[in-house]
This record gives C-alpha cells, sequence and structure tokens, in this order.
C-alpha cells in the first residue's frame, strides 16, 4: 500500500496518507487548520527508508527489476541480505564499502577503495 505525505499550502501541517490506490483520496483536509488545498510531497517516506528498513523488505525477486539495479541505494543490499540468511554480521569495513558505493556508484570504475 502507497503511503502518501500530504502538506498543507496554508499552515505547513504534514499528513500521511496510507492510500488505497494511485490517485489522491477524495477529501482531503489539513488536520490542523481544515484547509483541503494539499499538496503531495514526492515519495518523501519512500526516500527516507532507512537502509535497515530496505533490507527487512528487500525481496530477492525485485533483483531481477532494471528499476532495482538503476537505484544505487540497492548496491550491496543483496549480500546484505545474503550474509543476514546465513546469520553473519558484516564488518564493519564491508558496511562502509557500501555506504560509500550507495552515495558515490561511480566509485566502482574510478577504483577507488
Ligand atoms: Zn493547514
Amino acid at each position: 500500500m502507497p503511503i502518501y505525505e500530504y502538506k498543507c499550502g496554508k499552515c505547513g501541517q504534514v499528513k500521511t496518507v496510507y492510500a488505497q490506490g494511485f490517485g489522491d483520496p477524495e477529501g482531503l483536509a489539513c488536520d490542523a487548520c481544515g484547509e483541503t488545498g494539499l499538496k503531495r510531497l514526492v515519495s518523501r517516506v519512500n526516500y527516507h527508508q532507512s537502509s535497515s528498513d530496505r533490507l527487512a523488505s528487500y525481496d530477492p525477486r525485485s533483483r531481477n527489476a532494471d528499476s532495482f539495479m538503476r537505484d544505487s541505494r540497492n548496491i550491496g543490499l543483496h549480500a546484505e541480505h545474503m550474509l543476514k540468511q546465513a546469520g553473519v554480521k558484516p564488518t564493519e569495513d564491508f558496511q562502509n564499502k557500501l555506504e560509500n558505493l550507495r552515495a558515490d556508484p561511480s566509485r566502482v570504475t574510478k577504483g577507488e577503495d
């Protein structure tokens, strides 16, 4: 189920909505002031998903999708998943490398470590 956040144009209050579909729910109004002109914030909730959340919700089958491969935040996620399945705790060095790669995927081709 998609989660959307809406921001009130009048008072700035942010409202989180569990949407039934992909459109905006009807009758949406600000909890604080009742304003109905709420603007949807783009994927804010998903964007701020922590890496541990990503790992917890990771489905190995999603690895085959193009969108999965294009998202640098998914770099090493499968490796992390396999380690977790095996009950192995990733080393700090491994996690640091992953963080660096996720922040700047071009490091791989630059040969930096
Ligand atoms: Zn408001």
